[in-house]
């Protein structure tokens, strides 16, 4: 049986209830029931971390694939710059992207060409910026949600620029349906994405009221027809675009790169670039406790060396990383794209989110009744402290703090604690003993 959250999928026949899932998720979503994985939708922030550490591959995400294709009279591939580090001895992205044409697609644009304008847009934004610092890089949707679920009071420092696949699609979107004569709606984008997050942002879009772009496939799923496809490719010129400014952003450090070396950033100030989940939560924590200070600027990655270690990726991430390195030193550093059409544009107002971002804080609620709830609390934290603090993850839940919150809250038993049941079943024997020990009045004494 397959049991959907969203855009994730859990195979319960796969799952063995492991808890390895669980115990890697940063953000607690997860919960073993029953001997499987479910997911605590509203504390996901889709990073696919799950997937990665299931041994029998139980989780994965899908929105659409390659048969979608046909719903469209017309059909552009939009792929993150993450797929040219993907693919074992082709190097050369022009060809990557003519075998990706092959798979059906009638035209490619690269992401890498929004990332762009995306740099020189948050160049124009930061010269105005006066604060609250820091401001947040919005390129990572898994951080996003992140910010949002725990982080809510810096919901307003995230940097207001679209991701680099909208704008491209925003940008070719109405021109190419009218050069084709043919109607929005009958021209599909699809988002070539590393990860689960992506695929979120842009079906689940919350920045504005439609996307701009139609469909999500991942890496992983096209990945054996893009090698077929890779073989007998016939290339055509002048598909690959992009400079190395916008291939950069699949690698952590490749935003925040186009933004220090010509000084957009403040000399007196210090700029950040995190990677993984446990680390930005590190970061963010200790600017939030006023322990890191003068920051002006974070570019935060939820995937370890960014998106080259996307979910939905298929190579080493280590690899991948050497391999966009190496073709962003063959590939020039002067951005392609007209400098002085995006400062026009960015005046108005074309790079910005058309809706503002909201925070949307995941609080234990304990009960509806705000007396009811403070009472609760001192139960909870009773039986927090009456648990063996060991956070094994038996009873189905990542911790000890967050078990009892379950059963407080009624999700969980006090029994489902390996520990709490062993002491119940030795208190009941040991009750047991004693009435075994007693007799009735009526009968002789023991040994007479
Ligand atoms: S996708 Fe990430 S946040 Fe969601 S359940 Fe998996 S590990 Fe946790
Ligand atoms: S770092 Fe990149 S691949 Fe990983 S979750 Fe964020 S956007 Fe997706």
């Amino acid at each position: 049986m397959k049991r959907s959250y969203g855009i994730i999928t859990i195979d319960e026949d796969k799952c063995q209830g492991c808890v390895n899932c669980m115990m890697s998720c940063r953000t607690e979503a997860i919960r073993i029931f029953e001997g499987k994985a479910r997911i605590v939708t509203n504390r996901c922030i889709y990073c696919g971390k799950c997937f990665r550490d299931c041994p029998e591959h139980a989780i994965t995400s899908r929105t659409h694939g390659l048969e979608d294709l046909k719903n469209f009279k017309y059909t552009i591939v939009i792929p993150s710059s993450t797929i040219y580090s993907q693919l074992p001895g082709e190097r050369e992205p022009n060809r990557i992207l003519c075998a990706l044409k092959a798979l059906g697609f009638d035209h490619v644009y690269e992401e890498a060409i929004g990332a762009e304008e995306a740099s020189i847009a948050t160049q124009e934004y930061l010269k105005g910026y006066q604060g609250p610092y820091p401001l947040i890089s919005s390129l990572c949707p898994a951080i996003i949600r992140l910010i949002q679920i725990r982080f809510p009071h810096f919901v307003d420092q995230i940097n207001p620029i679209d991701l680099p696949a909208e704008i491209v699609a925003k940008d070719i979107r109405k021109a190419k349906a009218k050069e084709l004569g043919i109607t929005q709606e009958e021209l599909g984008i699809f988002y070539l994405v590393p990860c689960p997050a992506k695929m979120v942002a842009v079906t689940k879009t919350e920045t504005k009221e439609r996307s701009f772009i139609d469909g999500t496939i991942s890496i992983a799923d096209i990945y054996g027809e893009l090698m077929a496809a890779l073989r007998e490719v016939r290339e055509e010129e002048g598909l690959q675009k992009a400079s190395s400014a916008g291939i950069g952003w699949a690698v952590k450090g490749g935003e925040i790169r186009e933004l220090e070396p010509r000084r957009w950033l403040r000399g007196d100030k210090e700029s950040i670039v995190v990677d993984g989940i446990k680390n930005a939560i590190k970061v963010l924590d200790e600017i939030e406790n006023g322990k890191l200070r003068n920051i002006e600027f974070i570019e935060a990655r939820a995937c370890p060396e960014g998106c080259v270690g996307g979910a939905l990726t298929v190579a080493d991430r280590y690899v991948s990383r050497g391999r966009i390195r190496k073709l962003m030193l063959s590939h020039g550093s002067e951005s392609v794209v007209d400098r002085a059409e995006v400062v026009k544009r960015f005046k108005e107002g074309y790079y910005f989110f058309e809706k503002g971002l909201k925070p949307k804080p995941f609080a234990v609620r304990l009960d509806t009744d705000p007396l009811k709830a403070v009472e609760k609390m001192k139960v909870r934290d009773e039986i927090h402290v009456s648990l063996p603090g060991l956070d094994c993850g038996a009873c189905g839940t990542p911790n000890c703090r967050a078990f009892a919150d379950d059963v407080v809250q009624g999700k969980a038993e006090i029994t489902d604690c390996i520990f709490k049941w062993r002491e119940g079943v030795k208190d009941l024997a040991q009750e047991v003993m004693q009435w075994a020990e007693k007799r009735p009045h009526s009968l002789p004494k023991r040994g007479r």
